[in-house]
């Protein structure tokens, strides 16, 4: 299976792109990594727990002021000339642009700047490279400013550079991690009440992408919030007081069958399950029990599957190899209708079940996924230039 090995550092390939595109050296620079959810999944715009663990993996943002704002990314090369206060344009500026206006929003963005973006990650491949990105722009811009943001604040700005600018009905999970991420844990994070929890994670996990590019910004994601919305309201008939559906337990899922669409009932099902499941896992994980937190992923996804419809064939092939072929677990992680699979495998095991989910797929699909593992990582930070 290719195995693309990315020792490369985020921060070195965004200021050398910035020093070849503007023909100066950026005065700061910050980075942050994208994340794989290990259970949890469409529990964060529902008031439940989610349980990501931070990349090795990262998007660097490198800075400098200037008058106007021109943005460069690695993923094109081409310097573009942006206008904060215009529509939005509509493709990746978008989110620096976001950044912007909510960091001026808070009088915490320099004047202008050149800003350069280099990434070890896949893009759109449901590792959160959108948080990245944002929370690193806003930690670097933000610097050029001279400010120091806390964590909570560069949550903020991120969230809502994506969700209120950018437009996409992401909830706050991947911003979280982005900033809170630790070496050696995941994070259980509750939307509900924002309070966070480090979970020892020692091992590593592996990412298998299934290849299949997700779209948020198509509406997707915005149709199961929507129908969670109205789910939510259905529920609030019966329960009036209901903050979250999140808040709801297993035992009130008869009345939400009787009373609900079949459709919302089980997008209602999944949310409800899926907050059982995810608190569940955090404390085998802190047990170290990675049979049971295995087994909790996999009904995790089904779960995707067959109530919320957010699975695709590739990965749900994903899952049966790596569980035919001796993992813990494994799990589409992410929104969904494309992006990764994270798998948990002994690590002796590893290399072994690996293989056999890279041969069950040639034959399924025809063509090899590309995988690679990781680490529990840092969350945001300043970084210095070599000079
Ligand atoms: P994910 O967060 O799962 O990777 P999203 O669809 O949420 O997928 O975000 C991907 C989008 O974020 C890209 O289409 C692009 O607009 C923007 N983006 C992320 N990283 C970069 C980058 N390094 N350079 C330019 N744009 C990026
Ligand atoms: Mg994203």
């Amino acid at each position: 299976m290719p195995t693309t090995v990315t020792r490369l550092s985020s921060v070195r390939l965004a200021s050398s792109l910035f020093e070849s595109s503007f023909s100066s050296r950026p005065a700061v620079a910050a980075s942050a990594p994208g994340r794989v959810n290990l259970i949890g999944e469409h529990t964060d715009y529902n008031g439940g727990p989610v349980l990501p663990v931070a990349l090795e993996r990262r998007t660097a943002v490198a800075a400098g002021v200037e008058d106007g704002w021109f943005f460069v990314s690695a993923l094109d090369g081409t310097v573009r000339g942006v206008e904060i206060d215009r529509p939005l344009r509509r493709d990746w500026t978008d989110y620096l642009v976001g950044v912007v206006r909510e960091l001026r929003a808070i009088g915490a963005a320099p004047p202008g700047a050149r800003v350069a973006v280099a990434s070890t990650l896949p893009i759109g491949a449901g590792l959160s490279s959108s948080a990245a990105i944002t929370v690193a722009a806003a930690k670097a811009l933000s610097l050029l400013a001279g400010r120091r943001l806390t964590p909570a604040q560069l949550i903020e700005v991120a969230y809502r550079a994506e969700h209120d600018q950018v437009g996409v009905g992401c909830g706050r999970m991947d911003q979280t991690i982005a900033a809170h991420g630790a070496p050696g844990t995941a994070l259980l994070f509750e939307t509900g009440s924002g309070a966070i929890q480090r979970v020892p994670f020692p091992g590593r996990l592996w990412v298998v992408e299934t290849g299949v590019a997700h779209r948020l910004t198509e509406g997707y994601l915005d149709r199961r919030r929507a129908e969670c919305e109205r789910a939510l309201e259905l529920c609030r008939e019966l329960w009036p007081g209901l903050a979250h559906l999140a808040d709801l337990s297993t035992d009130d899922l008869p009345a939400v069958a009787a009373r609900l669409p079949a459709d919302l009932a089980a997008r209602v099902r999944h949310v409800v399950t899926e907050t059982f499941r995810t608190r569940l896992a955090a404390d085998a994980l802190a047990r170290g029990d990675f049979g049971q937190l295995g087994w909790l992923l996999v009904e995790g996804h089904e779960s995707l599957r067959v109530d919320y419809g957010s699975t695709i064939p590739e990965a749900d092939a994903i899952v049966e190899f790596a569980m035919d072929h001796g993992a813990h677990g494994a799990r589409l992680t992410g929104a969904g209708g494309g992006g990764s699979v994270v798998v948990l495998a002994p690590e002796d095991e590893s290399a072994r079940v690996l293989a056999e989910i890279a041969q069950g797929f040639r034959e399924r699909f025809g063509r090899e996924p590309v995988a690679w593992s990781t680490r529990a990582a840092s969350g945001v930070r300043r970084e210095t230039l070599r000079g």
